[in-house]
């Protein structure tokens, strides 16, 4: 299913001084060949990135506005992301939607928005404790899935994110069993209602609490092509060892 993919979501943490270690130690970090390795700063230090980070590892903004720029106070458009050199746009991302509020038609034209300006876009589904106990998960990101099939014109450039709500930032993670389970869920929905084409090439990550302990176990179930990794993503040489996870 395409090559790993791992990025890192540096969410809003940081400092010139403390990314600028982060971004020295990535470059003298070994990192497998045969990974697409991102990484997310938040937008106030993307050029600082873009100018001292070695071309191997791509940058990818945390979110983008939802249409061309213009009188939107406070947001940052797809166009000033590709001006400087952002590869990749996270959308939907748990804390946007549940934090700050976005819902699915929002996320939904943002990832079309930026797949039209040439952006690759991380797009995030993951459900709540409440509704896993529930017993919701699948109608949940199938839902999610939904929103962004009804408004992207093709999944060439699309990763998906799995990130279950309840894993993320609480060093719960999922077992590798249930991580499976729904990763190979989303792929069989792509099947059904996309192609069998799209979901048999679409990466399909998870993330949620992946550190460079976990890692290896969660990276070799078959339908895991990578990892959506916030904490440790802060740490070099440890984000290192999940990249280099890839079996
Ligand atoms: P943690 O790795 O800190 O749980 O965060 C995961 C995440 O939200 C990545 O987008």
């Amino acid at each position: 299913t395409g090559k790993f993919f791992v990025g890192g979501n540096w969410k809003c943490n940081g400092t010139k001084d403390s990314i600028s270690k982060l971004v020295s130690d990535l470059n003298s970090a070994k990192l497998e060949p045969d990974v697409d390795v991102v990484v997310a700063p938040p937008f106030v230090y993307i050029d600082q990135v873009k100018s001292s980070l070695i071309d191997r590892i791509e940058v990818s903004a945390q979110n983008s506005w939802v249409g061309k720029g213009g009188a939107f106070t406070g947001e940052i458009s797809v166009e000033q992301l590709k001006d400087l050199g952002v590869k990749w746009v996270i959308l939907g991302h748990s804390e946007r939607r549940h934090v700050i509020g976005e819902n699915d038609e929002f996320i939904g034209k943002k990832a079309a928005y930026a797949l039209s300006e040439g952006l690759g876009v991380i797009a995030c589904i993951g459900e709540l404790l409440q509704e896993r106990e529930a017993g919701k998960t699948f109608d949940v990101v199938f839902q999610q899935m939904k929103a962004f099939a009804d408004s992207v014109p093709s999944w060439d450039n699309i990763v998906i994110a799995y990130e279950p709500v309840w894993a993320i930032g609480t060093g719960k993670v999922a077992t590798p069993q249930q991580a499976q389970e729904v990763h190979v869920a989303v792929r069989d929905w792509l099947k059904k209602n996309v192609s069998a084409e799209v979901a048999s090439k679409t990466r399909i990550i998870y993330g949620g609490s992946v550190n460079g302990s976990n890692c290896a176990e969660l990276a070799k179930q078959e339908d895991i092509d990578g990892f959506l990794v916030g904490g440790a993503s802060l740490k070099g040489p440890e984000f290192a060892v999940i990249v280099n996870s890839v079996t």
